[in-house]
């Protein structure tokens, strides 16, 4: 199995990349969870014809006992991609990173690991604050190999920076490790040469260049993934290819499944 998350700023393109991963992964045939960590709770309505599932948060919220079922949060999309979104507290109240915990612990409750035994997890991270709760995806068993998406925009870099150092501070207690970083074009001034200096300053490497395209935006009119609706266009090619390079760059996981986790392991 392999347990990626993609880490990035936010609307750095890290929904749009995971996405389309999904969907290509799928596309050779291998069962794919994907997981929404964001409070957004947008990640995985590209494989919904446009529309969010419910969170696992709200899920929770219309239970009066707090528990939920798999078929209340995983939900399977036409595209074959096992989605999941963690959901987030109302805004200006709560906690996102604890949000994500108690998402994690549902699932493990619900045995949706054991249930689906994906081939593939793909985590959509936010990571403009990367907080214990945030981190959680590096923690513990759940994601092995962490890819940091960036443009050459400088918030973009240093959010980046940060993720890095995240990953760095766990790496020792052997969780997961940055196995890369998505250059996603936005066209700055010498964008490459500043995502080059990024990886070599965190000790990494760069290992795919999307263009910037109008497919996405195209295919975002049609409510699906590139992959999907222009399975013939260049930029399909191009997040194919991507795939590769990702399961390339990845340590596969032996097959053990969830560590249980507690609300309090996270701070
Ligand atoms: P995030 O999940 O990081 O917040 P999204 O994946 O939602 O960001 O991307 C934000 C917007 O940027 C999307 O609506 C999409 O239209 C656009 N976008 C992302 N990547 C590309 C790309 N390579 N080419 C063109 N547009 C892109
Ligand atoms: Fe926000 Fe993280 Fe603090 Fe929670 S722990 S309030 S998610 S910064
Ligand atoms: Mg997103």
């Amino acid at each position: 199995m392999y347990r990626i998350a993609l880490y990035g700023k936010g609307g750095i393109g890290k929904s749009t990349t995971v996405s389309n991963l999904s969907a290509a992964f799928a596309k050779k045939g291998l069962s794919v969870l994907q997981i929404g960590c964001d409070p957004k709770a947008d990640s995985t309505i590209y494989h919904n014809g446009g529309r969010r599932i419910e969170s696992v948060l709200d899920a929770l919220r219309r239970r009066p006992n707090g528990r939920v079922a798999f078929e209340d949060i995983v939900h399977r999309a036409p595209n074959g991609v096992w989605c999941v979104e963690a959901g987030g507290p109302s805004p200006g109240t709560g906690c996102a990173g604890r949000g994500i915990v108690a998402a994690f612990e549902a699932l493990t409750a619900a045995h949706a690991f054991e249930r689906i035994r994906p081939e593939v997890v793909l985590y959509d991270v936010l990571g403009d604050v990367v907080c214990g709760g945030f981190a959680m995806p590096i923690r513990k068993g759940y994601a092995d190999n962490v890819f940091i998406v960036t443009s050459g925009e400088n918030m973009a870099i240093y959010a980046a920076g940060c993720i890095a150092q995240a990953v760095e501070n766990f790496k020792n207690r052997g969780y997961a490790r940055l196995s890369g970083i998505i250059l996603n074009r936005r066209l700055v001034e010498d964008e490459d040469r500043k995502v080059d200096e990024l990886a070599r300053t965190v000790g990494s490497r760069v290992i795919y260049r999307l263009p910037r395209s109008g497919d996405v935006q195209e295919a975002e009119r049609r409510q699906g993934t590139v992959v999907d609706c222009l399975p013939d266009s260049p930029m399909a090619k191009e997040f194919e290819r991507l795939s590769e390079a990702v399961l390339a760059a990845s340590s596969r996981a032996r097959d053990e499944l969830f560590v249980p986790i507690r609300a309090g392991d996270f701070i």
